[in-house]
């Protein structure tokens, strides 16, 4: 782990296994309390000096770095692959994505500005000029999953540098080794000392020391919602960007595109075998089109290649562990007990869990209303927009949702009224790019990243008024024609 611009180790370990057959991959140092300690007061001073950095040496550190991973890109995907939960052809989309989301916090660094205030809007404001800045918050607790092992670390590492703050990772421990790989490309980067640390270890000892530590001002989280909460009670007085969990519906309208709409359902059901914030969980499909589009569905799960993951033909690995891999069967075997039927799926070997349909699941039955977390899909009929909008936003998450329609109506009501903080109209709840804003109401959290928006969180904004010693205020009285001077030839 990197602590104080150096690589340092510990004798007690985590070690490191593939989720697909147990092996061992590498370990990693347990941090203990010192070393945490240690990374947090290095972290102040170094915020303390990369708050003064000029944003042109921001700017190269971050596209650097970029840099750096774009050549490495295939050893960092075979890391996400072997460590984490996706397939190669999967792990290398996510190095593409961090390289992208580093290169927009670079470009971002050069737009971090505040704006002129109109004082003379109240009376007393006379005579003040003013404007306002956005200034680092300091040292940033950067808390991260094992889904995305890379790129989720970067959108937490890259807006908080392109804003001058310092930066403390505690990557999942499942899946530690990109976030340390996401360090060295820092390091190579010439980062200075203290601006990125990583300190791997348990989330409950290190992470929740990182957390109550009154100088960590901020903790950006990303997980699961039990944890985030956890962290808010432990944590107390200080600022939060929790990025927390979704159930996603999707709703396909009698005049869409089938073909289109099956294909990106089921690629967005499907996608690291489920475990990702914008699964689709939920599928609504109108009466008219349920009879062409859930055998569609159906075949497109069937024809899913499920294995090894650093196999070049392979769609779908398995789910982060043997115990992630029970919970989804519970809920499935849950649901089917309440009256469900399975339409492709439902099985479990070890850790794998096969790509799943369910259909005619009741509201009652756990899988309706949690995030399921897996690679499991419900279809439900609906004949009217109002009936689904109103299922769609019965459950207690708001992250993303889709709609497939070619009508202009009804693609505007879902945006108005699905309650989730980003409505997609004919991609499925699965579209992302890592410019946008991210993030949603109720159970998925609080606050948005998304490079720019994150950046914003990462910051306050900081008021200079200047108080003049002169009136502003009406113009002097125009001159009579015959006394003004007439300007020289030439001049502006
Ligand atoms: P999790 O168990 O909540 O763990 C996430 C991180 O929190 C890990 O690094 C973990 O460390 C750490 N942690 C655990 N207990 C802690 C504590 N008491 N104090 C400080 N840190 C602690 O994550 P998960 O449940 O596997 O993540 C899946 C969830 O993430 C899903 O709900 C998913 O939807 C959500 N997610 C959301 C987004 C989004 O952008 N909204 C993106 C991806 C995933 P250890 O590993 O050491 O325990």
């Amino acid at each position: 782990m990197l602590i104080a611009g150096t690589w340092e180790a510990t004798t007690e370990v985590i070690e490191v296994r593939n989720p697909q057959d147990g092996t061992l991959i590498d370990t990693v140092p347990r941090a203990d309390a010192a070393q945490m300690e240690r990374a947090i007061g290095c972290a102040v001073e170094g915020g303390r000096r990369w708050k003064r950095a000029p944003t042109y040496e921001r700017m190269n550190v971050l596209f650097k770095a970029a840099g750096v991973i774009e050549e490495r890109s295939e050893e960092f995907a075979r890391t996400i692959a072997l460590e984490g939960i996706k397939t190669i052809r999967e792990a290398r989309r996510e190095v593409a994505r961090c390289v992208e989301t580093l290169r927009i916090s670079g470009e971002e660094a050069r737009r971090l500005d505040g704006e002129t205030i109109r004082f003379d809007q109240a009376p007393g404001g006379e005579r003040r000029k003013g404007f306002y800045t956005r200034e680092p918050i300091g040292v940033i607790g950067a808390i991260t999953p094992f889904n995305d092992p890379l790129n989720l670390v970067a959108h937490k590492v890259g807006p908080a540098i392109a804003a001058g703050n310092a930066v403390i990772v505690k990557p999942d421990s499942r899946t530690p080794l990109s976030a340390l790989k996401l360090a060295e490309a820092f390091s190579d980067a010439g980062a200075p000392r203290g601006v990125l640390q990583e300190v791997t270890g348990p989330g409950s000892s290190v992470g929740a020391q990182m957390v109550r530590d009154p100088r960590v001002r901020m903790i950006s989280f990303t997980g699961g919602r039990e944890t985030g909460e956890r962290i808010m009670r432990d944590g107390g007085f200080k600022k939060y960007a929790m990025e927390l969990g979704n159930n996603a519906p999707v709703i396909v309208m009698p005049d869409a595109d089938i073909v289109d709409a099956a294909e990106a359902i089921v690629s967005g059901a499907f996608w690291a075998a489920g475990q990702n914030c914008l699964h689709v969980q939920r599928i609504f499909v109108h009466r008219q089109v349920w009879d062409q589009l859930v055998p569609l569905l159906v075949e497109g799960a069937r024809g899913y290649k499920v294995g090894d993951k650093l196999d070049e033909n392979t769609d779908m690995g398995p789910m982060i562990d043997e115990e992630a891999a029970a919970k989804v069967e519970v809920m499935v075997n849950d649901a089917l007990s309440k009256g469900a039927r399975c339409l492709t799926g439902g099985t479990r070997d070890g850790a794998y869990f096969m790509p799943t349909l369910l259909e005619g699941v009741p509201s009652s039955a756990m899988i309706y209303r949690q995030e399921v977390y897996g690679p499991v899909s419900l279809i439900e009929p609906f004949e009217e927009l109002d009936d689904a909008i109103e299922a769609a936003n019965a459950v207690d998450f708001g992250l993303q949702a889709a709609i497939f329609t070619k009508d202009l109506d009804a693609a505007f009501r879902a945006g108005e009224e699905l309650d989730y903080g980003g409505v997609v109209v004919n991609d499925s709840s699965d579209y992302r790019i890592d410019a946008m804003p991210f993030g949603g109401p109720k159970g998925s959290g609080l606050g948005r990243e998304g490079v720019r928006f994150a950046m914003e969180e990462m910051t306050e904004p900081k008021m200079l008024s200047f108080r003049l010693s002169f009136r502003l205020g009406p113009a002097a009285p125009e001159r009579s024609p015959a006394s003004s001077v007439k300007p020289e030839s030439g001049a502006t």
